[in-house]
């Protein structure tokens, strides 16, 4: 791989889960998109982090994203404030999920500032977080080579007008196959797709769980599965583990090639799988190179198949 060294601002959430699955509970889980997508990103460049949290958000989590490499400069903790809280039920397939509770917090007042050397990023990533937000942070970058945002049904139901001005300044936009017809009004994900690219974003994966994801991009399709796992333990933070993955690499790489993009669709799909085989960061926090390649070439040999001639 060669290495381009580009800077990667992300700005979005840092929270508190509270995470339950059919087989197990975890209270006061460390999450937060922005907390997935760095760590994930941490293993393929240096990756800055703007976002908001309370007194209550625990140190050790700041010390283990910091330990990975990650520029925390841009995370702003407010005195007696409560960081943001999202509690969530998985179904007994691991795959849907119900919110059960969000407590916006300090997100209530939030207003990212960029610290001044942040400006110049090569790379953004704006992650799930509300869209109003979003646009002030893209007020105040000079000029990314790269945009990609994230974003939720949430906002899609009650935020669309800004989400729509947000599209229209982000080069890829990555969203779950929900999210993509509800967006849009239309169950064909390849006409959602396309009927999204219209809307800005020259690029659009569609994130389908453990289906995989698909890119759209220059009117090509390239689908990347989900590696079958025996063991799912929270699957929280797995999309934006994805974009970690997918923007580092891109970043990483400095060229935003039909190809690299493709390899791009596959570390984010590494990352994923290893988030999902822990509890919050757990798995993520604790890779290495030689994991990561072995997991890429795991999905390599996949999804690897020679035309097979009839006689
Ligand atoms: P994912 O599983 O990749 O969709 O991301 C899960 C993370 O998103 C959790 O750690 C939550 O804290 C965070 N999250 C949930 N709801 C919201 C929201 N409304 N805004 C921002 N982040 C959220």
């Amino acid at each position: 791989m060669t290495q381009a060294n580009s800077s990667l601002l992300v700005v979005g959430s840092v929270a508190v889960d509270w995470v339950i699955t059919p087989t197990a509970e975890r209270k006061e889980s460390v999450g937060g998109s922005a907390t997935f997508f760095s760590m994930a990103a941490s293993y393929f460049g240096s990756v800055r982090l703007v976002g908001i949290v309370g007194t209550d958000f625990p140190k050790q989590a700041v010390e283990d994203l910091r330990s990975r490499g990650v520029d925390m400069a841009g995370l702003e903790v407010v005195p007696d404030g409560l960081t943001f809280r999202w509690k969530g039920r998985y179904h007994a397939n691991m795959n849907d999920r119900d919110t059960l509770e969000t407590q916006l917090n300090v997100f209530e007042t939030f207003d990212p500032k960029l610290p001044d050397a942040y400006r110049s990023s090569d790379l953004l990533f704006l992650a799930n977080i509300q869209p109003d937000l979003q646009l002030r942070v893209l007020d105040q970058v000079e000029r990314p080579r790269l945009v990609g945002l994230d974003t939720m049904n949430l906002w899609i139901g009650t935020a669309r007008a800004k989400l729509l001005e947000v599209l229209k300044r982000v080069d890829v936009l990555m969203i779950n196959e929900e999210e993509a017809r509800q967006l849009t009004e239309e169950p064909n994900l390849v006409k959602a797709a396309a009927m999204i690219a219209e809307l800005g974003p020259k690029s659009v994966v569609i994130k389908r769980g453990e289906y995989g994801a698909m890119l759209f991009h220059d009117g090509q399709i390239f689908a990347a599965p989900a590696l079958p796992l025996a063991n799912v333990i929270d699957p929280t933070g797995a999309g934006d583990s994805f974009a970690g993955g997918f923007m580092g690499y891109l970043g990483r790489v400095g060229e935003m090639t039909g190809e690299h993009l493709r390899s791009a669709m596959i570390y984010g799909s590494v990352l994923a799988s290893y988030c999902v085989e822990g509890f919050s960061y757990d798995n993520i926090a604790a890779l290495d190179h030689a994991k990561i390649d072995a997991r890429y070439d795991a999905f390599s040999r996949l999804t690897q198949f020679e035309r097979a001639t009839l006689g």
